[in-house]
């Protein structure tokens, strides 16, 4: 009885150990809807034009019955979890000529759920999708504008993932958000990141998506399985020693949000391998914007997640049909199968930061003319370990690791500090991760 004992606790160890998946993330992926994708997007279109400086009285077009709509799904959601989700506006006044494309004072006004985590209640993981859409002009703000993709998509996507993940509780706080001005110049997320800072929220990072339905590409290519994940390469925050720092030590491509892209890289390949992540080392298109660029520029990680093949004759365009192209951002464009994926793709990512501990906040590194790396790190409250991860310094994502268990410090034997990267996340004691933190400070 005592060996079969032993054996028991031994054969349930070894499987603890091998526990690296969460099955609750294959339940999240199977729960997320196309249907309900379906509808809400053509919802969202036939409120004729969501125009930042469109009408905001009528109950039927215009910007103002679009954020209304999404605020009382946001808060039937919320009745469904027995109130699980604060919703609100978060507004701020956009003057008159404050960018060519604002051409009358206006409103931006954004539509946010935030589903309080039990544990780390002020620290936020952050979806969101624009409401806002725009025609070929982008003062036009009367003509019809659908914007079925460009984006309704991310936007339909993010009030479906509010939907599947309100049926869980989590650590951490995850919010869900509509931001509007988005065409105009980015409006919205500035004054949302503006609000941010001044709440005092601990954002672990914001994943955007702005068109998220499109498989069919200018390119010719048609895959409902290849996406893009863009991240800037380092915080345009950093200071001057961080700089210098860098030239010295290394992390050239290895920022916060670079580390969000690696997270949702790696989560996707465990949990959806059917799925193509493509890491897109660029903060987004050329010389194009959206919506994780103002928490960019206030110093916290976002990433942008988006279709991998784009359609430029569906995107920003009056609907007309010119030499024999049909132009116009419509419905008929969209494949809701690929936005379910995608929105998948996000709620896992956010689960699973909100099931795992905060990251470490220092991690320093050592083992100058030594023949080990040597890492340190301050002790995460929630964490029941700690990974160290590393790879070769071409290498895009962290291939190799290991686990230390509940240590502060650890030397990795004959790995020579010069011939790799290195970093460290914190485990939960569902196996959920930390995103990976580049060391920040030097020992010897
Ligand atoms: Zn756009």
């Amino acid at each position: 009885m005592r060996k079969l004992y032993t054996f028991l606790v031994a054969l349930f160890s070894i499987s603890a150990l091998l526990a690296q998946t969460d099955t609750r993330l294959y339940d999240i992926v199977n729960a997320v809807s196309a249907e309900r994708i379906e509808k809400d997007v053509t919802t969202l279109v036939n409120f004729g034009t969501r125009h930042t400086l469109s009408d905001t009285i009528s109950q039927t077009t215009g910007i103002g019955a679009a954020r209304r709509w999404i605020k009382s799904e946001f808060e039937k959601t919320s009745a469904d979890c027995n109130n699980c989700l604060n919703v609100f506006y978060q507004k701020d006044l956009v003057k008159k000529g404050d960018g060519q494309r604002i051409v009358k004072d206006v409103w931006v006004v954004n539509v946010v759920a935030v589903q309080k985590g039990t544990k780390y209640p002020n620290r936020f993981i952050i979806m969101s999708g624009d409401i806002d859409s725009r025609v070929s002009d982008p003062n036009n703000f009367t003509s019809k504008s659908p914007g079925a993709n460009d984006n309704a998509s991310g936007m339909a996507g993010t009030i479906e993932a509010a939907r599947v993940l309100s049926k869980y509780q989590f650590e951490s706080s995850i919010i869900y958000v509509g931001l509007s001005g988005e065409e105009q110049g980015l409006f919205g997320g500035k004054g949302l990141a503006a609000y941010a800072k001044e709440q005092g929220w601990d954002i672990v990072g914001i994943i955007n998506n702005d068109m998220i339905g499109n498989i069919s590409g200018v390119d010719g290519v048609v895959s409902n399985r290849d996406f893009r994940i863009f991240s800037e390469p380092v915080p345009p925050t950093e200071t001057e020693d961080q700089r210098r720092a860098r030239r010295f030590y290394g992390g050239e491509v290895d920022g916060i949000s670079r580390q969000l892209a690696r997270y949702i890289h790696k989560t996707t390949k465990t949990y959806m391998p059917e799925m193509n992540p493509m890491m897109i080392y660029r903060l987004d298109r050329f010389g194009r914007g959206g919506h994780h660029r103002p928490f960019n520029d206030a110093g916290f990680a976002g990433v942008r997640i988006m279709e991998a093949h784009e359609n430029y004759t569906q995107q920003h365009q009056d609907i007309r049909v010119e030499n024999g192209i049909a132009y116009g951002d419509v419905l008929e464009h969209v494949n809701f199968g690929y936005a379910k994926k995608l929105t998948a793709v996000n709620a896992i990512n956010l689960a699973s930061i909100a099931w795992a501990p905060p990251a470490p906040t220092t991690v320093e590194i050592g083992g100058i003319v030594e023949p080990s790396a040597k890492l340190k790190w301050n002790k995460v409250d929630g964490a029941v370990g700690y990974k160290i991860y590393w790879r070769d310094t071409t290498s895009p994502t962290w291939d190799s690791y290991k686990y230390v268990g509940d240590v502060t410090e650890h030397t990795l034997e004959g790995i020579v500090i010069d011939n790799f990267f290195f970093g460290v996340a914190a485990v939960g004691k569902d196996d959920h991760e930390s995103l990976v933190v580049f060391p920040n400070k030097i020992f010897r």
